[in-house]
């Protein structure tokens, strides 16, 4: 892979090489992409995928990296992130958004346009591409009821348009998850509504939404899927290990379902943690947490060869400092 051959091939597409992802991601963590490209257009995104497939490049794809946990050794081949390719077009009672744009930002635009719909997602930080991989939802709103079309690219180059019903939506579930396709444009059909009540309802969920998370720390919201018949966050706080401490990265002591980085945390503190309470959880109350936050890219370190070996050997002088701080932690809270 010569990260300047895709540069020399696409010298319009602003592309960064061996850029760090803790810049890009909510919980802060995550090591560089080889090559991280900022496309405008669905049709850049298109030749972009097509000219990668002929190189042989391996691609990711990021919107927001709200739900993402990228691991220190980072991604390698194309990482590419939507979040320019964010125009938003309101006709009537239609929103048609290009998937980069933030949920945030559409659920605002539909409010001023006196449209109401998308007021639960007014507080949920991913783009419109993510919340449809998703099916992003809160407070009894999913993103899926108010969905019309989806623009997808195959992975193989082919623009195709799928309807609601062909998105196979269900709770944190879309067919993207399976498909691999990336959503290009949302079309959203929304009702017409009172501008007073949109604001009032969205003013509420604001907060409740303060009230209840952490939102002055960096996090990837919920970690876990909600188990049937359980709140994650309830087992967590029973099984004691709410404020558990891991390196940088300290189960809320607001709201147990989330992980916040509050001390320069690495992507392997979260990773350790999560699966430290997948175990105790297990061996308390017989319940498999599943992750809700997906979890990509590369332990560290990537590299091999001489510089590779040193930054092993770095690493793990690092790992073993970090050790005995977390086994301090873990004998200060018991
Ligand atoms: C403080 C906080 C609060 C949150 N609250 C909520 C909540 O109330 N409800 C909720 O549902 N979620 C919540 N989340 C999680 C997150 O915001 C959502 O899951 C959101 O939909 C993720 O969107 P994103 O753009 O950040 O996706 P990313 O994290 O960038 O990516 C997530 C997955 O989607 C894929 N993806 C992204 N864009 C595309 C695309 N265009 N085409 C195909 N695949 C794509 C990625 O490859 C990845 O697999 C919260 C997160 C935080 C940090």
């Amino acid at each position: 892979m010569n990260v300047d051959k895709i540069k020399q091939h696409f010298p319009e597409t602003n592309i960064k090489v061996n850029e760090p992802l803790s810049h890009y991601t909510y919980t802060k963590t995550g090591g560089p992409a080889d090559a991280l490209i900022f496309p405008k257009t669905k049709e850049e995104v298109q030749a972009i995928i097509k000219w990668l497939n002929e190189e042989d490049w391996p691609v990711t794809i990021l919107g927001n990296a709200s739900n993402l946990i990228v691991k220190d050794g980072g991604i390698r081949g194309a990482t590419i992130i939507l979040t320019d390719m964010n125009q938003i077009v309101i006709k009537d009672k239609s929103i048609k958004v290009l998937t980069g744009a933030a949920l945030i930002e559409v659920s605002k635009r539909a409010y001023q346009s006196g449209l109401t719909g998308l007021e639960f997602a007014c507080g949920i930080p991913g783009s419109i591409g993510g919340a449809v991989y998703m099916n992003a939802g809160a407070y009894g709103g999913e993103v899926r009821e108010v969905i019309k079309q989806v623009t997808v690219l195959t992975r193989d180059g082919r623009i195709i348009e799928r309807n609601n019903d062909e998105m196979d939506f269900s709770y944190r579930h879309s067919k993207l998850q399976e498909s691999d396709e990336i959503a290009l444009e949302v079309v959203f059909e929304l009702e017409e509504g009172d501008k007073e009540v949109i604001k009032e309802k969205m003013d509420e969920l604001t907060y409740l939404r303060t009230s209840k998370q952490p939102l002055e720390y960096p996090s990837c919201g919920s970690v876990f899927k909600r188990p049937t018949g359980y709140f994650t966050g309830k087992l967590i706080q029973d099984a004691g290990l709410q404020g558990l401490t891991w390196g940088g990265a300290q189960i809320s002591t607001k709201h147990a379902g989330f992980i916040v980085n509050i001390d320069n945390a690495t992507a392997t503190d979260y990773i350790e943690l999560i699966e430290h309470i997948k175990k105790v959880i297990l061996e308390t109350d017989g319940v498999q947490l599943e992750t809700e936050v997906k979890i990509i890219g590369e332990d560290y370190p990537a590299l091999s060869g001489a510089e590779g070996s040193f930054l092993k050997r770095a690493s793990n002088t690092l790992k073993e400092k970090l050790k005995d701080k977390k086994q301090k932690t873990v004998i200060e809270k018991s």
